[in-house]
């Protein structure tokens, strides 16, 4: 089987040859482990953290070892009494097409509720990181004006239509037209910002008339700059990423956010989705009933084969995706 190893910490913006593909022999599970077939796999902008050796809340990768994220695979061999062939799991596993897995990594998925790629997107991390950052540290009232950042990203999608179905009025920044154009004909968006082509700032001026009460960050530097002055009194600002430095060689330094956050008695809380493990059940539940009764939809941008993996995850930095990324390994 294939499997892709990070060679090189990436410096900047990774490219293909931080990353190898290597040949390695299909694992034997032993008693008390399964074997799995992977069928998807997740890139995600967090990883790109991962890749530095410096500390963080999740350890950085080894060098010459497997990646790993969100994978969802179907069992082929089990040795696990309450796991049977054929069975849909998803957890972290490795970047490759077989990972042996023991019952504390996996669980099953229903794939009656969603189809088995939900689990890395709506259903997935990616969906419950929307639903604690904006719920949670955002707490969104009806009538008040939320923005979100990453827009049409896996994270921002959910955050905007969650936020709709809380009863405010939903602005949102993304880097195309097309993007721009889904958010407010597709997912109902009141407004919707391209910040490649438009001055953010005046933009921004005008889709929010009321000022801005959550601003729900996935990106940081001038976008999330252009927010700050719009902060109306008490306005919450859940930090959930900042891609847009991710791949930085130096420092980022943008305005000084002590003087915005005093003048409006903001809040700003970072977090990781890790933080409400013990809250998950509620979100994932909560999240289907919505998709069940039609108040979110989800997009997914499908990359088929393993041997796009990278590029797939590269993407993710030049905004090709609408929605969650995800790699289409094998059939299920
Ligand atoms: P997305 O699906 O949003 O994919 C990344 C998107 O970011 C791209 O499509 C692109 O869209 C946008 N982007 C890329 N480069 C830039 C840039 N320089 N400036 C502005 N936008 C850029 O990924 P996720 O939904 O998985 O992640 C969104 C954010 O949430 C990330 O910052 C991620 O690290 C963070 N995150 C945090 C978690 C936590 O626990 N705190 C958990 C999961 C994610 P566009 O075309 O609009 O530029």
């Amino acid at each position: 089987q294939q499997q892709i190893k990070l060679v090189n910490r990436p410096v900047g913006t990774p490219v293909k040859e931080d990353f190898e593909f290597t040949q390695a022999p299909i694992g034997e599970p032993a008693e008390g482990e399964v074997l799995i077939r992977t069928n998807y796999i997740s890139v995600d902008p967090y990883l790109r953290g991962r890749m530095n050796d410096v500390k963080s809340y999740v350890p950085p990768f080894e060098l010459n070892t497997v990646i790993s994220s969100g994978v969802v695979g179907q069992v082929v061999e089990s040795k696990l009494p309450n796991y049977e062939k054929g069975d849909i799991v998803t957890g972290m596993l490795g970047w490759q097409q077989y990972s042996v897995a023991k019952e504390s990594e996996i669980r099953k998925i229903d794939t009656k509720l969603a189809p088995a790629s939900a689990y890395l997107s709506v259903l997935g991390m990616t969906g419950l990181t929307a639903y604690f950052g904006l719920l949670d540290i955002g707490q969104p009232k009806e009538g008040e004006t939320v923005v979100v950042s990453g827009a049409a990203g896996a994270v921002g999608s959910m955050v905007g239509q969650i936020a709709k179905i809380k009863g405010t009025r939903v602005v949102g920044i993304a880097g195309s037209a097309e993007k721009t154009d889904y958010l407010i004909n597709e997912l109902g968006f009141d407004a919707a910002i391209n910040y490649k082509t438009e001055d953010v700032p005046a933009a921004l001026g005008k889709a929010c008339p009321n000022g801005i009460d959550v601003y729900y960050e996935n990106v940081g530097g001038e976008i999330g700059d252009a927010v700050l002055p719009l902060l109306n009194k008490f306005a919450r600002i859940p930090v959930c990423g900042a891609i847009s430095a991710y791949n930085n060689k130096e420092a980022d330094v943008g305005l000084r956010v002590q003087s915005y956050l005093i003048k409006s008695s903001a809040l700003m809380k970072g977090f990781t989705v890790g933080d409400y493990s013990e809250r998950f059940k509620e979100g994932l539940e909560a999240l289907a009933g919505w998709l069940q009764e039609g108040k979110i939809q989800y997009e997914e941008t499908i990359t088929e084969g393993f041997e796009n993996t990278i590029d797939a995850f590269l993407d993710l930095f030049k905004g090709a995706n609408l929605g969650k990324a995800i790699v289409k390994v094998s059939e299920i």
